[in-house]
């Protein structure tokens, strides 16, 4: 039974936490919603539904989910019929626990069962009692679910999902389980299937997509994939995230650099320059084979930016071990980096680890290796004032800077762009393709403030200006009204 079968129709909000896998996920919640009946509230204060798709890899994440639950309570207490549901990495690892702590929640779901939330919905309130389902293993591939898409011209496609590794940091491998790979296939027909609709640009998503393929027997399957997307007509950009050294093959970098469509951006996790710190992070390349790596996309593609992770002050972590970690931000010249200071993780192994570091120490690594890190950035972008660009219009991204007028967009190598629209202001809309010229480079962005050399009408702009986004999932493709991209946090 749907919720539209009974009377008017329920509605609902999803809060997302974390990282583009649970960003991506969320759409799928709220494509299920809406195939069951519920439509999107327009009072996120308010809804009938509240979902939480949580995250268990940010520090405090669990007296982050418990605190904003216990705002809800007073609000569900004046609002008859409002249900609570939790789902993602935390209610994976918590199960019912969650509903121990706040009993005022309707419903836990797991990473391996999104497609059960709206059955899950309707049993608690036939029932008038919370259910908790999670799954051990994947019954769905969720690419078959129903999606509602917040991008006319960007989409995630889901090539796998789990991770056969055992980095010591990472929950992931108890919440998402083993690797699991889609078929070349179907990963193939939602691209086509949202090209069709006029996206421009795919992201391939996996925990390890250079590991894409050991499922089904093919260790090269991952470029010929690329490879495969450069057949598809239409599609400007295909980026992918995120690739591990350790699986990192040759044959990625020929894909990467001989089809044009495949963007020129490298997002690499490194973890640390340390040899000794990636052994006890259960990284098992080295400093040398990621410098290696970086050397051979360098030389297929010089013009590749390359973006990375970094963990600093790790168990263990010494100072000469934080030095080599600089020495390699240094000869890797990252366009940008993620840097994260180590914090336990409750259900890891690193969690348990001997030689945690004082809090102080790490503080102080950290400030050294953020400035090591924008001084680099802040160099390479300048190296790229007076040439020319191609971005892609963005919704949400940056700013559109009411009192400069600037847009903003993404280049081809992913770099953030703030533009000026020039005597094309009033005609661009979010998924057209601008080309101007860099006048202005700051650390984590870059400026074009001359007048555009040309603009470029697409259909993901026609699509923006007429407030559709495309759905996918169960063969069907609907036009929907448009949001703002959800921020991941
Ligand atoms: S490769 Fe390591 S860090 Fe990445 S998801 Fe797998 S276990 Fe986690």
């Amino acid at each position: 039974m749907t919720t539209a079968a009974l009377g008017s129709p329920r509605t609902y909000h999803v809060r997302t936490y974390g990282c583009q896998m649970n960003v991506h996920d969320s759409e799928r919640i709220s494509g299920l919603l809406e195939q069951a009946g519920y439509v999107r509230a327009a009072d996120a204060d308010n809804p009938d539904v509240v979902v939480f798709n949580t995250c268990a890899v940010r520090e405090n994440a669990d007296n982050r989910l418990y605190g904003n639950l216990g705002h809800l309570r007073p609000v569900k207490d004046k609002h008859p019929g409002m249900q609570i549901a939790v789902g993602g990495c935390l209610a994976q690892k918590d199960r019912g626990e969650i509903v121990r702590r706040a009993p005022w929640v309707d419903v836990v779901f797991g990473t391996h069962n999104i497609g059960s939330l709206p059955v899950l919905l309707e049993r608690a309130r036939h029932n008038a009692a919370a259910e908790v389902e999670i799954l051990e293993s994947l019954e769905v591939f969720p690419s078959t679910l129903p999606t509602r898409r917040e991008s006319t011209y960007a989409g995630w496609v889901s090539i796998s999902v789990g991770c056969n590794n055992t980095c010591t940091f990472c929950i992931v491998p108890a919440l998402r389980g083993k690797e699991k790979d889609r078929r070349p296939g179907d990963v193939l027909a939602e691209v086509r299937a949202l090209v069709a609709e006029g996206v421009l640009e795919v992201t391939l998503l996996g925990q390890n997509v250079n590991s894409y393929g050991v499922e089904f027997g093919d260790r090269l399957a991952f470029g010929k994939l690329l490879r495969a997307t450069g057949e598809i007509d239409g599609l400007e950009r295909v980026r992918f995230t995120s690739p591990h050294p350790k699986d990192f093959t040759d044959d990625v970098i020929a894909a990467m650099a001989e089809t044009p469509n495949v963007c020129h951006s490298l997002h690499m996790p490194l973890q640390s320059g340390s040899d000794d710190v990636l052994r006890t992070m259960r990284r098992s390349y080295r400093a040398e084979r990621y410098l290696g790596i970086i050397e051979k996309v360098r030389a297929a593609m010089p013009d590749a930016a390359i973006t990375t992770d970094i963990i600093v002050g790790f168990p263990g972590e010494t100072e000469a071990d934080f030095v080599r970690t600089l020495d390699v931000v240094r000869e890797a010249r990252f366009a940008s980096a993620f840097t994260f200071q180590y914090s336990k993780r409750p259900g890891t192994p690193a969690a348990t680890m001997p030689d945690q570091l004082p809090k102080q120490v790490v503080q102080e690594r950290y400030e050294r290796l953020l400035a090591a890190v924008e001084e680099i950035t802040w160099a390479e972008n300048r190296n790229l004032v007076g040439t020319p660009v191609e971005v892609l219009v963005a919704v949400g991204e940056g700013r559109k800077d009411e009192r400069t007028g600037r847009l903003s967009g993404r280049a081809r190598d992913g770099r953030l762009v703030h533009f000026a629209a020039g005597s094309y202001a009033g005609r661009i809309r979010p998924g057209d393709i601008v080309h101007t010229t860099i006048s202005y480079a700051a650390p984590h962005h870059l400026n074009a403030d001359g007048e555009p050399l040309s603009h470029r009408r697409t259909r993901a702009g026609d699509a923006a200006e007429a407030g559709r986004a495309p759905r996918t999932g169960n063969g069907v493709l609907l036009g929907l009204p448009t949001v703002g991209v959800p921020s991941a946090m």
